[in-house]
């Protein structure tokens, strides 16, 4: 697939997607609701999901007092560090256009006015090579190399900008598809994982882990207990599965892409991760106090061939809702 059918494709999906939801949970499609379904949608503001996830967390729906709540709570909150660099990436670079545009026009300009002059030059020449139209010609060519060379100067300086500000966005665009808390790719990396192996007919299985009763971490000893909590959980998680792709799907929530992998297969893997996790004595730094056990349930599946991103989520999503059902700490895999 080309890259333009793919972001054709990642634009339906977002678009649909957004739609879904609003009507999903009989929201206005007003710019507010777009705008924070969008950050869900695609990933691209954890603190969104998360209190979005923590708004409908028991199958609740979504309020337009919930929605309001969580954009003013963004809006407090520092802006994400994703969008103003990209913007500003953007807004650079299109500057820049601009301004190669420029130098390109006045060249054309300039070399059209020696055209002109050496045309006449030469005429002059033809007619009578007397002592002043040579003269003439070397005045003109010599403006002619200075004027060049001017533009030689500005075109590499604006070369090298160029080159700047393509490094720049590489690493905007590195950084947005990255989570800031964990390091670990995003929900929209991971879509675009998904879509590329899906277009390669690679066979791979899909894990949904959510950790265990993890709003009672954060009751019991803060939020910044619980972000360190998802950090070690993270890395736990990355190192079991190697060769996969692990992802932070949402608040407490992590995808795992295991390629080439049956479900059986990627199940023995996430539960060597649980068992680890479950295992570890986490304790808070400060303090040194224990915080009791912290595990995660999970649900596995493998993709059918050309199955949607959807409903490959909803089949994981719901054995990892059988694990949670079954007790929690447990691995939930389809039977292959
Ligand atoms: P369950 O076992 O059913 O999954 O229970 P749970 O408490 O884990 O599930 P619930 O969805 O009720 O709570 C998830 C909590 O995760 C709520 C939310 O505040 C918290 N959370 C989400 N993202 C973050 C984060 O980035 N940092 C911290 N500290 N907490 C987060
Ligand atoms: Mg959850
Ligand atoms: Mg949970």
């Amino acid at each position: 697939m080309t890259d333009d059918r793919r972001v054709e494709r990642e634009r339906r999906r977002v678009f649909e997607a957004v739609g879904k939801f609003l009507f999903e949970h009989s929201l206005d499609p007003i710019p507010a609701n777009y705008m924070l379904v969008h950050m869900l949608v695609t990933g691209s503001n954890a603190s969104a999901i998360a209190a979005i996830e923590e708004a409908t967390g028991d199958g609740l729906r979504l309020t337009q007092d919930d929605a309001d709540r969580i954009m003013t709570m963004l809006g407090e909150a520092s802006p994400t560090p994703v969008a103003p660099s990209a913007e500003a990436a953007i807004e650079e670079a299109r500057r820049q256009v601009d301004s190669f545009a420029g130098i390109v026009d006045t060249t054309r300009a300039e070399v059209r006015v020696y055209g002109r002059d050496l045309k006449s030059g030469a005429a002059q020449l033809a007619a009578a090579a007397g002592p002043e139209s040579i003269a003439e010609l070397i005045r003109v060519t010599g403006a002619m190399i200075e004027r060049t060379r001017a533009a030689e100067g500005r075109l590499e300086a604006a070369t090298g900008e160029a080159k700047t500000l393509r490094a720049r966005l590489a690493s905007a665009e590195e950084e947005a598809r990255r989570d800031p808390l964990t390091g670990l790719p995003n929900r929209r990396a991971f879509g675009d994982r998904y879509a590329a192996l899906s277009d390669e007919g690679t066979p791979f299985a899909v894990a949904l882990c959510d950790i265990d009763r993890f709003k009672h971490i954060n009751d019991s000893h803060g939020h910044a207990v619980g972000d360190r909590v998802l950090q070690t959980v993270a890395a736990i998680l990355q190192d079991s599965c190697d060769g996969a792709t692990v992802a932070r799907y949402g608040g407490e929530e992590f995808a795992i892409l295991f390629p080439s992998k049956d479900a059986a297969t990627a199940a023995a893997i996430v539960d060597a991760a649980r068992e680890a996790v479950a295992s570890r004595q986490f304790k808070v730094r400060e303090t040194d106090a224990p915080l009791g056990r912290v595990a995660f349930s999970a649900g596995v599946v493998a993709a059918a061939r050309g199955e949607t991103y959807e409903t490959i989520i909803q089949r994981a999503d719901a054995l990892l809702y059988k694990a949670k059902y079954g007790g929690r700490n447990r691995v939930e895999a389809e039977a292959s």
